[in-house]
C-alpha cells in the first residue's frame, strides 16, 4: 500500500530563525505514521537537514539545475542538494514554469538530474483556470506528465503532485470530483505507462489551498496520497494538524 505523504513548500519564505518550526514538528510528530517532507528555501537545507537529525522528516530542494555542476551562475544542482542533505527536490512548479519559462523538456531532465543524485523528484502538474474553463484540464495533465517525467522513474523516486494554478495561494479549492476526476486519471497514465505495479505504488499529492479545515476531506478522495501544501506549512501549528488529517 502507498505510504501517504505530507509535504510542505517553504516557497521563498524562511529565515534561520524559521528553522524553530521544524523542532516543533518533529517534536509533535515523534513517531510519525506518514511519511514527512519540508522543502524550504536552498539557503536553509543543509541547517533544516541538520536540526532534523535522526527524526525520519526528510528535507527537500524546490528546485535544481539539469546538469551537475558548471557555469551557471546562482543556480542550485541536484548533487549540491543531497550533499547539503536533501532526499527531495520539487521539480515544475507552476510557479518556475511561469516565472522561468520552464519546460516539460527541462523539468524532465531536472528530475532526470535530481535521480542521477539520489533524490526523489516531486514533479509537479496543473491547469490554469482558463485551461480548466475551456474543459482542458485533462489533456494539459496528461501531456505535462508525458513530457516531464522520465522513463526510468519508479514509485521509490518519483511522486507527482497536482497542483491546479488556480488553486495555489488563491483560498479556492476544485471539489472532490474535480479532484478525483484528475487524479483517478493520472494514476491511469501511469498505469498505462509504468505497468500497474509500479503504477499503484507512484505517491499522487494534491497541492493548492491545503488548510487544517480541508485536508481531511481532500485526504479522503480516490487516489490523494498526501498533500504538497505551501502557505499552511510555513507554521507548524497550521502544517501539524494537516499530517494528523492524514
Ligand atoms: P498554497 O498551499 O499556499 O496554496 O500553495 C500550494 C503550493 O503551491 C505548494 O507547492
Amino acid at each position: 500500500m502507498r505510504r501517504k505523504l505530507a509535504a510542505g513548500n517553504w516557497k521563498m519564505n524562511g529565515l534561520s530563525a524559521e528553522l524553530d518550526q521544524i523542532d516543533a514538528l518533529t517534536a509533535s510528530h515523534a513517531t510519525p505514521s506518514v511519511d514527512l517532507l519540508l522543502c524550504p528555501p536552498a539557503t536553509l537545507v543543509a541547517a533544516a537537514a541538520a536540526r532534523v537529525g535522526s527524526h525520519p522528516m526528510m528535507i527537500g530542494g524546490q528546485d535544481c539545475h539539469m546538469e551537475d555542476s558548471g557555469a551557471y551562475t546562482g543556480d542550485v544542482s541536484a548533487p549540491m542538494l543531497a550533499d547539503a542533505g536533501a532526499g527531495a527536490v520539487i521539480l515544475g512548479h507552476s510557479e518556475r514554469r511561469d516565472a522561468h519559462e520552464e519546460s516539460d523538456e527541462m523539468v524532465r531532465a531536472k528530475a532526470e538530474a535530481a535521480h542521477r543524485a539520489g533524490l526523489i523528484a516531486v514533479v509537479c502538474l496543473g491547469e490554469s483556470l482558463d485551461q480548466r474553463e475551456a474543459g482542458q484540464t485533462l489533456d494539459i495533465i496528461g501531456a505535462q506528465l508525458a513530457a516531464s517525467v522520465p522513463d526510468a522513474a519508479t514509485s521509490d523516486t518519483l511522486v507527482i503532485a497536482y497542483e491546479p494554478i488556480w488553486a495555489i495561494g488563491t483560498g479556492k479549492v476544485p471539489t472532490l470530483e474535480q479532484i478525483a476526476e484528475v487524479h483517478d486519471f493520472i494514476r491511469a497514465r501511469l498505469e498505462d505507462r509504468f505497468g500497474t505495479e509500479q503504477a499503484s505504488a507512484i505517491r499522487l499529492l494534491y497541492g493548492g489551498s491545503v488548510k487544517p479545515d480541508n485536508a481531511s476531506d481532500i485526504f479522503a478522495v480516490s487516489n490523494v496520497d498526501g498533500a504538497l501544501v505551501g502557505g499552511a506549512s510555513l507554521k507548524a501549528a497550521d502544517f501539524s494538524p494537516i499530517i494528523k488529517a492524514l
